[in-house]
């Protein structure tokens, strides 16, 4: 399986970054070496002084699509999930400086914490979904997928024109503004709908 992430898909994010609001979907992967499971802890990497949380929902692939119509998108996903898509902030801004890809800043092993997954009639409005992350019990994070500047169907319709989706496959779908560090001895905790799904104790 994979994991595809997709960049820059809230516009205050985008701006808190100084990126430029993205006009197609911008996404990039991560290996499933990059998965971390049950609430496991996540050690921060010595290669990196700036690790940042980037809170998002997280889609499953249930279906084998290629050119999927954005129509017939919500079939592929019955799952949603929360997930981190830790960054190394400052590999990562070298890498857009020299313009670089950001692999060595996004796919390293257990850059991709995972919390369980529920179905989505389990949700209030698959298309206005709210989640966040607090930093030891404070929000820094908010959002609502019906901020996304695209749609989980505009996204896989569009990934799909590029790369077969498989079952399994994992779509990280864009983090909301608030993004920042964490340091030895903070506690994450992302949730859905005010209920906590993911911890991570940063070690
Ligand atoms: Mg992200």
């Amino acid at each position: 399986m994979k994991i595809i992430c997709i960049g820059r898909n809230y516009t205050e994010h985008a701006k808190e970054l100084n990126n430029a609001v993205p006009t197609e979907p911008v996404f990039f992967l991560k290996p499933d070496t990059a998965i971390l499971k049950n609430n496991s802890d996540f050690y921060i990497p010595d290669f990196t002084s700036d690790l940042h949380y980037e809170t998002e929902i997280v889609l499953k692939i249930n279906r084998v699509g290629k050119h999927i119509d954005e129509k017939f998108a919500s079939r592929y996903f019955d799952e949603i999930g929360i997930g981190i898509d830790f960054t190394a902030r400052d590999l990562q801004q070298k890498a857009k400086e020299k313009g670089l890809p950001w692999e060595i800043a996004k796919a390293f092993d257990y850059s991709a914490p995972l919390g369980e997954f529920m179905h989505k009639l389990e949700l209030p409005d698959v298309n206005a979904i709210n989640f966040g992350l607090q930093l030891n019990k404070n929000w820094v994070q908010t959002g609502n997928t019906r901020d996304m500047i695209f749609s989980f169907e505009k996204i896989i319709a569009y990934i799909s024109k590029y790369i077969t989706l498989k079952i399994g496959d994992l779509i990280f779908t864009g983090t909301p503004a608030g993004v920042g560090s964490v340091k030895i001895g903070d506690t994450l905790e992302a949730s859905i709908e005010g209920k906590n799904r993911l911890t991570i104790n940063i070690k």
